[in-house]
């Protein structure tokens, strides 16, 4: 929770100094309409917001400018309610995660701290290299894995949907909780990346029907509205069952996450607040509200 406030300090001061001593005027909105804006909520949540506001002032017939923070609070915890859902662990064995997002958003380090966060809830995991282009990224996932105790399937070149195959393959017969796919972020060639990721997708359901289970992007919570962008072609292209949002430690101003709660409400199962493998925690929509309004 420190972490995120303090990621999210610049939004926090921005939202709540403008509610000090103010009146409930036109200037008060305007200034709160510029505000959300910088934090990047985007122009469609913040006339959302800034609407619903102005009629909980009037219906709830609201005279103080404290009044119109808390009334703030609660539409924005309303607004973001629906992001907030568990990651649930369990339902099928192996439970296969494919894990999509564009380089430097923090995949690897995702993927890291999510298999941490599953050892501890006694979940047995198995990673695919998944990102074959990279063959740093390759190494990074075996020298982890092999730390960490995490068996990690990879070829050292290839095709990255026969290395998701292989190891859905393999945690079926080692009876293994979770297979988390690691995928690329950026292709080296004109090949074109959304039909690369669907391609993995198909010839994992071909390993297990159903299967992925979870088709997870991680964007970097600093990104703003391109984060917005990335969650509309990924979730177009692959079906997303959730998102991670990085880098909320940082200098993120938020408000990405009302944006992404009115055009594709997809849930934020985690977001991360460090480079630290514990730095991964579950999303909380009153948690975050109370981070980003101070
Ligand atoms: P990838 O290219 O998407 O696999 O990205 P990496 O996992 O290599 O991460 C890129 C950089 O972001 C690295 O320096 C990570 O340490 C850093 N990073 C990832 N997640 C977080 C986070 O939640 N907070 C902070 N501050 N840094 C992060």
């Amino acid at each position: 929770m420190a972490r995120l406030k303090a990621g999210l300090s610049k939004t926090s001061s921005n939202l709540s100094t403008l509610f000090v001593g103010a009146k409930i005027d036109d200037d008060l909105y305007d200034e709160l309409e510029t505000a959300l804006l910088m934090s990047d909520a985007g122009v469609e949540a913040t006339q959302f917001l800034l609407d619903a506001l102005k009629r909980k002032v009037k219906n709830e017939r609201l005279t103080e400018a404290a009044q119109v923070k808390s009334a703030l609070r609660e539409l924005l915890v309303e607004m973001l309610s629906p992001l907030q859902k568990p990651l649930v662990l369990g339902r099928h064995q192996p439970l296969v995660m494919m894990i999509a997002g564009v380089n430097g958003a923090g995949k690897t380090t995702t993927i890291g701290k999510l298999a941490k966060h599953m050892q501890t809830h006694r979940q047995s995991v198995l990673l695919a290299a998944g990102d074959t282009f990279r063959a740093a990224a390759r190494e990074q996932l075996a020298v982890w894995g092999q730390r960490n105790n995490i068996t990690v399937i990879a070829q050292e070149s290839g095709d990255p949907a026969a290395v998701a195959f292989d190891a859905v393959q393999s945690a079926q017969a080692r009876k293994i909780d979770i297979v988390m796919v690691d995928t690329a972020g950026r292709l080296p060639t004109q090949l074109h990346l959304m039909e690369e990721l669907k391609k993995v997708k198909r010839v994992i359901a071909k390993a297990m029907p159903e299967a992925p289970h979870e088709v997870l992007l991680v964007i970097d919570g600093n990104t703003g509205q391109n984060a917005l962008t990335q969650v509309k072609a990924f979730d177009d292209a692959l079906n997303l069952t959730g998102l991670v949002v990085t880098k909320l430690d940082g200098t993120a101003k938020g408000g990405v996450l009302a944006a992404i709660a009115r055009t594709r409400p997809i849930p934020v199962y985690f977001i991360g607040v460090g480079e630290q493998i514990e730095d991964l925690q579950p999303f909380s929509a009153e948690e975050f509200v109370e981070a980003l309004l101070g």
